[in-house]
C-alpha cells in the first residue's frame, strides 16, 4: 500500500474529501477569495470541510481563526503541505505569487500525490490556478495534472483585492468546455464574470495581454501629468480634459496617480500608494509578458520599455516595489527634476 494511501486512510479522510475545498495561499488577494468561496458553501451545505494550507504558517492560522469566529460551526483545518490539501479534498484552489511557487505547490506535491491516490479519487480531483504565471508553466503543470487523471483550468483574475473582497473578480479561464462548465459554479462564488478564453493556457494568455497595456498606460498617464505640471495645467482640469477625451483609460479615471486630481475618488495616490496593485507584481507581468513575446517572436518595443521603466524602479527606489504601481509617478517626478 503506497504511503500517501496510508495517510488517507489513517486520517479518515474518505469521508470528507467528497465535500471538502482546499485552498493553497492566502495572501492578499487569497485570502479575501478564499472567505468568499467558504463563507458561501458553508451557506448552502453547513457540513462542509475546508482546508487552508500557506508556506507562512501565520497566513493559515490567522485566516482560519477569522474565518471560524465569523461562522462558528465552521469545519476548517490548516494543513503544512500541498500533498495534505490534496489528499483532503477534491477540489484544490492555488493562488501562489508566480510560476516557481506553482511549480513546487504542483511539481513537488499536488502531483505526485495525484499519482499515487487510487485512480476514482484522483479523477474527483479538480485543480484551479488562479495564480498569474508564465503560460508555458501553467500549461505543463496542466498537462501533468490531466495525464495523473484529475482536471484542471487557468483562472487569473482581474479585479484586485478590493475586487475579491467584494466577490467581483473577473476570472480568465483555459481549459476544455467541460472543464470549464464544472468550474463555473465555484469561480462564480468568487466572481462575476467568467469568461472561457480557450485551451489550457489561455486564461493567462488573455491576462498577461491586458496587463501588458495596464503597464504601459500607467507610465504614460504618469508622464503627461507630469508634463501637463511642467505647462501649468491643473491636476484636476487636466485628467478631466483627458478623462473625456480620446486620451481616456483605466489609469487616467480611475487609477490617477497624482493627489487631487480626481476630487470625487479615493486612488491609491491619496494614500501614499498604499493598497493597490503592487509594482513588484506589475514588473513580474510587464516580464511575463516580454518573455512570452521573445519565445513566440512578437514584437513588443513599448513592452519592453515599460519593464525596464519598472525594474529600474525597484532598484532605485526599492521602497515603492510594495506600493501601488501608480507610484511609478513618483519615480518620474524625482527622475525628471
Ligand atoms: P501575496 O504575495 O500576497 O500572496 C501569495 C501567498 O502565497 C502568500 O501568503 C505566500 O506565503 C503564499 N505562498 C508562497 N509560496 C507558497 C508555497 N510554496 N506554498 C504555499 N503558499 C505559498 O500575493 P497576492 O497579491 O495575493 O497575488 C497572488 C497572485 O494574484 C499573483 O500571481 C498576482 O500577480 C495575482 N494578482 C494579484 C492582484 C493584486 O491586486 N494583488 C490582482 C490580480 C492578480
Amino acid at each position: 500500500m503506497k504511503a500517501s494511501l496510508r495517510c488517507l486512510q489513517s486520517v479518515q479522510r474518505l469521508a470528507t474529501r467528497p465535500k471538502s475545498t482546499s485552498f493553497i495561499g492566502l495572501g492578499r488577494m487569497g485570502s479575501e477569495m478564499a472567505y468568499n468561496l467558504f463563507s458561501k458553501q458553508f451557506a448552502k451545505r453547513p457540513d462542509a470541510h475546508f482546508v487552508v494550507c500557506d508556506a507562512l504558517p501565520e497566513a493559515a492560522s490567522s485566516f482560519s481563526q477569522n474565518f471560524a469566529a465569523a461562522f462558528p460551526g465552521s469545519n476548517i483545518e490548516i494543513v503544512a503541505t500541498p500533498e495534505e490539501a490534496t489528499l483532503a479534498s477534491e477540489w484544490i484552489v492555488t493562488m501562489l505569487p508566480s510560476s516557481a511557487q506553482v511549480q513546487t505547490v504542483y511539481g513537488g506535491g499536488i502531483i505526485p500525490t495525484l499519482r499515487s491516490l487510487p485512480a476514482d479519487l484522483t479523477q474527483k480531483t479538480f485543480c484551479i490556478d488562479s495564480t498569474t504565471l508564465d503560460v508555458d508553466v501553467s500549461r505543463e503543470v496542466a498537462k501533468d495534472v490531466i495525464a495523473a487523471g484529475a482536471s484542471m483550468v487557468d483562472a487569473p483574475v482581474s479585479g484586485g483585492v478590493t475586487g475579491a473582497k467584494a466577490g467581483t473578480l473577473a476570472f480568465l479561464v483555459g481549459g476544455t468546455e467541460a472543464s470549464f462548465q464544472t468550474a463555473h459554479p465555484v469561480l462564480s462564488l468568487m466572481g462575476q464574470r467568467i469568461v472561457h478564453c480557450g485551451p489550457a493556457g489561455a486564461g493567462l494568455g488573455a491576462k498577461i495581454c491586458n496587463n501588458l497595456i495596464l503597464g504601459v498606460q500607467q507610465i504614460v498617464v504618469a508622464e503627461a501629468m507630469i508634463l501637463g505640471g511642467k505647462l501649468g495645467l491643473d491636476p484636476a482640469v487636466l485628467s478631466s480634459v483627458i478623462g473625456s477625451s480620446t486620451g481616456n483609460c483605466w489609469s487616467i479615471s480611475v487609477n490617477n496617480p497624482v493627489q487631487s486630481a480626481l476630487p470625487d475618488k479615493s486612488p491609491p495616490c491619496e494614500r501614499d500608494y498604499e493598497g493597490g496593485f503592487a509594482t513588484a507584481l506589475m514588473e513580474k507581468d510587464m516580464g511575463l509578458a516580454t518573455d512570452i513575446a521573445e519565445k513566440t517572436e512578437s514584437s513588443l518595443p513599448i513592452g519592453w520599455a515599460a519593464r525596464q521603466v519598472y525594474s529600474r524602479m525597484m532598484e532605485q527606489q526599492p521602497e515603492l516595489s510594495r506600493k501601488d504601481f501608480s507610484s511609478v509617478y513618483k519615480f518620474l517626478v524625482s527622475a525628471s527634476k
